[in-house]
């Protein structure tokens, strides 16, 4: 068991890194714990630094327009962590997600946040100090606990998604879609919001086609994207109509998904798709299993904000802030905001409880 620490962050997403800078900045020396690189993360995505480490360009966060960033980036962040950013000719509009991820990271760490790659698994939030069990890293205790988990991308839950999970069936279209199987091929993504407009975009890179199932007539993504959408030559809008199953090869992982056979809800009819790969974009789930229902959460399972505009949960000491708690607005840069609130009510929860 560890000396107790002042304020404990999970998640490293802009939630997570944006709490951790004004939390170490106040002199709390947070530690922060980002997450483990395993396979299941990475599968469910949950793999350190969150969603936006798994996205392209990000056009809406104030303060990055299109320009020259390479040497900013560069001069910015730490040599030994540039390895995976794109050419910058590749993304001329913006800073990319994990360029951005790690602009928050390093001014993390530059305030003096400690970073440990690890899972939290399990808490016991029944009294002071919190306690915090780790995956590999034994046990924490702190005073506050700031959730910035995030959340999952959801999947249809049909059986023959799982089978071919990771076989032409993935929930990242930016992690997976460069792979063989999916080049020059027909593909289909699933969803008709910002996530699945911005998946069926990038897809178009590699793939001959790109069906864009919708479930109603109508996308419900923003305008913009909508646009996006339709004026890809790749993106072919297929209205009210849901998977039945995807079919494919399941003797041979090289081959995988097939197609997919659609049922149209207005007519009850089924058509096959040909494709080699199934993308779902069709929203997300919060993380929160680690907490064993010891914070009180909301419809569908995000933590619930016992004050309006304050970050406090249903546990003194515990605040929660990013996508783990919004269910409504989930961008990056609210994240932000909410990471930066919840430091500050974690400072003063510390101020009066007289430790800091
Ligand atoms: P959304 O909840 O906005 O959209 C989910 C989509 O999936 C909807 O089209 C929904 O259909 C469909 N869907 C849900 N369940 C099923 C199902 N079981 N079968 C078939 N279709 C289903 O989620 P997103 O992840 O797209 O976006 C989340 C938030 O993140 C939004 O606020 C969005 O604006 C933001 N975002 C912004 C981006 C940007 O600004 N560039 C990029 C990505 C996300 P239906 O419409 O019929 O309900």
């Amino acid at each position: 068991m560890s000396n107790i620490e002042n304020c404990i962050i999970i998640g490293s997403g802009p939630a997570g890194w944006s709490a951790a800078i004004y939390a170490a900045r106040a002199n709390l020396r947070p530690l922060l714990f980002e997450g483990a690189m395993t396979e299941e993360n990475r599968v469910m995505g949950r793999f350190p630094m969150g969603q936006l480490a798994q996205t392209t360009e990000v056009e809406n966060y104030a303060g990055f327009p299109s320009g020259k960033l390479k040497e900013f980036l560069t001069s910015a962040i730490d040599p030994s962590r540039q390895y995976m950013f794109p050419p910058v000719e590749e993304h001329p509009h913006a800073v990319t997600g994990p360029e951005l991820m790690e602009l928050m990271r390093q001014q993390a760490t530059n305030f003096g946040t400690r970073v440990i790659t690890d899972d939290v698994v399990s808490v016991d939030f029944s009294k002071q100090p919190l306690v915090l069990n780790t995956s590999e890293n034994g046990t924490y205790e702190a005073r506050t606990v700031i959730i910035a988990t995030g959340a999952s991308a959801n999947y249809l839950g049909l059986p023959s998604e799982e089978k071919f999970r990771n076989r032409g069936v993935s929930a990242c279209a930016v992690c997976d879609g460069a792979l063989p199987r999916f080049r020059n091929k027909p593909l289909v993504v699933v969803g008709g919001g910002d996530s699945a407009v911005e998946e069926a975009s990038y897809l178009t890179k590699y793939a001959s086609k790109v069906y864009l199932l919708l479930r109603r007539g109508e996308m419900r993504a923003s305008k913009i994207m909508q646009g996006r959408a339709l004026s890809n030559p790749k993106i072919e809008l297929v209205k009210f109509s849901v998977v039945d199953e995807v079919l494919g090869d399941e003797a041979d992982p090289r081959v995988g998904v097939t197609g997919v056979r659609i049922k149209n809800v207005q007519t009850n009819n089924t058509s096959l798709l040909e494709a080699t790969g199934m993308f779902l974009a069709i929203g997300h789930t919060p993380n929160t299993k680690f907490l064993g229902g010891q914070v009180e959460t909301r419809e569908h399972g995000y933590i619930a904000w016992k004050q309006s505009y304050r970050t406090i949960t249903s546990v003194p000491g515990v605040f929660a802030a990013g996508d783990v708690a919004d269910d409504y607005y989930r961008q990056a840069i609210t994240s932000s905001g909410t990471g930066c609130m919840a430091a500050l009510d974690a400072e003063r929860f510390l101020a009066s409880a007289g430790f800091h």
